[in-house]
């Protein structure tokens, strides 16, 4: 098999700036029975209508890049329930509950009938980019309306419509479900963005259906791909990585629901995990079903999944039509790459495909959790802090690894390390008679002695130092020093993340191999 190998060379952030927020002007308007199970002219109660887990998260994603409108049409809420003041409770009950997962819904649009005037008004009052803007609805007169205010139409067909071909506006998109409205829409963002091409995602899509590997931009870091259902293709991403075969790898979905076929079990708690966390930096470990390759799991019986919060991770993981096993994409043990410069010069010529999508916003690896109906155990600080996670499920178990029993096998103590050597700065400085890299948290009082000094965040911020670890710590490597000095940050929040890769850098001052060794009894999750 003929890849064309290298690296897409299309420099900028549009991609990572648009994952961190809004696309201010854009909207999607979506109609109540695309998003609603129940036909609400048989409800009174608003708690009898069901918000479908996927919903949820398909509307969290989808409101990264566009503002949310529900189009409620009159007639089909009055029937029943007439008073306006009910179906305004109506309309407020449903926000409610979804602003309780994150999903901001901008404003509910009641309509009558095939009326203009309430997208204009919309679009008007909010400022709204109508042609770049979405309506995703389930009535082929909804997509008609958008159509004639210059919107993108895209049709859901409903399960109760015996309209398979209504008719629509010539550019209108006809999708199965939600999902495939928000991948869809997802797809128009990075159509703008350009960064890459959805060609080019599309070619990596096709590498990876052919059993090559690719690497890839998560909101996390780079990963290493391979089709997870591949036991050939995993073997290679184990070989490129020189990563010992004791060391699971992270499958990586691009909808909630594919879980259901990698799993042979999906406990209550990790339900209520994804629902309110995915897409995100949060993998859950699960009881694997027998689709998923031992070599994936190294042998457990056990599989790490998580959905990325990256429009080219989602997309290419859609097109390629199956889960992706990724670990990062680095030499085992070195740093992880948050650049696909870094991704480059790491393991070069070894990847069949990188896909550029800028820098990786978080900068830092996912949390990982194992979760059963009566236990939860974190398995790895990462970009989740644990704090969040407790909020939701209670107390969760910090894992003490042993060598009896490496409930997270990768979690050796000399991972994320430099080539350069690495101390942690403490109170007895270290001799600086040598070349001498400080990593610093924020501006240093002093940096005398120095002869590079990396900042992660001026203000203090620990998310702004989380992104920029990975990148100072890549750049500090690259400058023949003898030794990096690196200060630990507030333990709080995902300064613990930062500090456990710290602390791990510098376990025996850094390596310079890539050797597994055994699992310690040190545990630092
Ligand atoms: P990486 O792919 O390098 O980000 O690391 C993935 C992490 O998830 C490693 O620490 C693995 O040990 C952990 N992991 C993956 N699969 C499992 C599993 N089935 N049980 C426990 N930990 C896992
Ligand atoms: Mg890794």
């Amino acid at each position: 098999m003929a890849y064309l190998r290298g690296i897409m060379h299309c420099i900028g952030t549009g991609v990572v700036m648009s994952v961190m927020s809004y696309d201010a002007y854009k909207a999607a308007f979506l109609s109540w029975n695309s998003i609603v199970t129940e036909d609400p002219r048989r409800l009174r109660d608003p708690s009898k209508i069901v918000l479908a887990p996927d919903v949820i998260v398909a509307l969290r994603v989808l409101q990264k890049y566009y503002k949310l409108f529900i189009l409620a049409h009159q007639p089909s809420i009055t029937v029943e329930v007439s008073d306006s003041a009910q179906i305004a409770h109506f309309h407020e009950d449903v926000l409610q509950r979804l602003a309780h997962y994150g999903v901001q819904v901008e404003q509910v649009i009641s309509y009558v009938k095939n009326s203009l005037h309430p997208f204009i008004e919309v679009a008007e009052e909010r400022r709204l980019d109508l042609p770049g803007s979405l309506c995703i609805s389930d009535r082929s007169q909804d997509i008609k309306l958008a159509g004639q205010v210059g919107a993108r139409g895209i049709y859901v067909m409903s399960r109760n419509s015996t309209q398979t071909c209504p008719d629509l506006p010539p550019d209108s998109l006809i999708v199965v479900d939600i999902w495939d409205a928000v991948l869809h829409a997802m797809e128009m963002h990075l159509i703008q963005h350009r960064q890459p091409a959805l060609s080019d995602i599309e070619r990596a899509a096709e590498i990876l259906r052919e059993g090559g590997i690719v690497a890839f931009p998560t909101e996390t870091v780079y990963g290493l791909g391979a089709n997870a259902l591949d036991p050939m293709a995993v073997a290679r991403v184990f070989e490129i990585k020189r990563r010992p075969r004791f060391d699971p790898l992270i499958v990586h979905v691009a909808d909630p629901r594919q879980v259901n076929t990698l799993v042979s079990q999906l406990p209550g708690q990790a339900q209520k995990l994804i629902n309110l966390f995915w897409p995100g930096p949060l993998t859950i470990v699960l009881p694997k079903s027998d689709r998923v390759p031992d070599i994936v799991t190294a042998g457990l019986s056990t599989v790490a999944i998580r959905m990325p919060d990256h429009p080219v991770a989602l997309t290419l993981i859609r097109r390629s039509g199956v889960p992706i096993a990724a670990p990062s994409a680095n030499l085992f043990g070195h740093v992880s790459p948050t650049m696909a410069e870094h991704v480059y010069h790491q393991l070069g010529d070894a990847v069949d495909l990188v896909l550029n999508g800028g820098r990786c916003p978080i900068g830092i690896e996912s949390t990982v959790i194992s979760v059963s109906d009566d236990e939860a155990v974190l398995l790895r600080l990462g970009g989740l802090p644990v704090e969040e996670l407790e909020r939701v499920i209670g107390p969760v178990q910090r894992h003490i690894r042993t060598q009896a029993s490496p409930k997270s096998p990768g979690q050796l103590p000399h991972h994320y390390a430099p080539r350069t050597p690495l101390v942690l700065r403490d109170r007895n400085a270290p001799e600086l008679t040598r070349r001498c890299g400080l990593l610093s948290f924020t501006e240093p009082t002093s940096a005398e002695g120095f002869v590079a000094v990396e900042v992660l965040s001026k203000s203090g911020d620990l998310r702004e130092a989380a992104a920029n670890l990975f990148v100072a710590l890549h750049r500090l490597d690259s400058m023949q020093l003898e030794l990096i000095v690196a200060e630990l940050v507030p333990e709080v929040g995902l300064g613990q993340a930062i500090n456990d890769r710290l602390r791990r850098a510098a376990h025996k001052g850094g390596i310079g191999s890539t050797g597994s060794r055994e699992v310690s009894d040190e545990s630092r999750a």
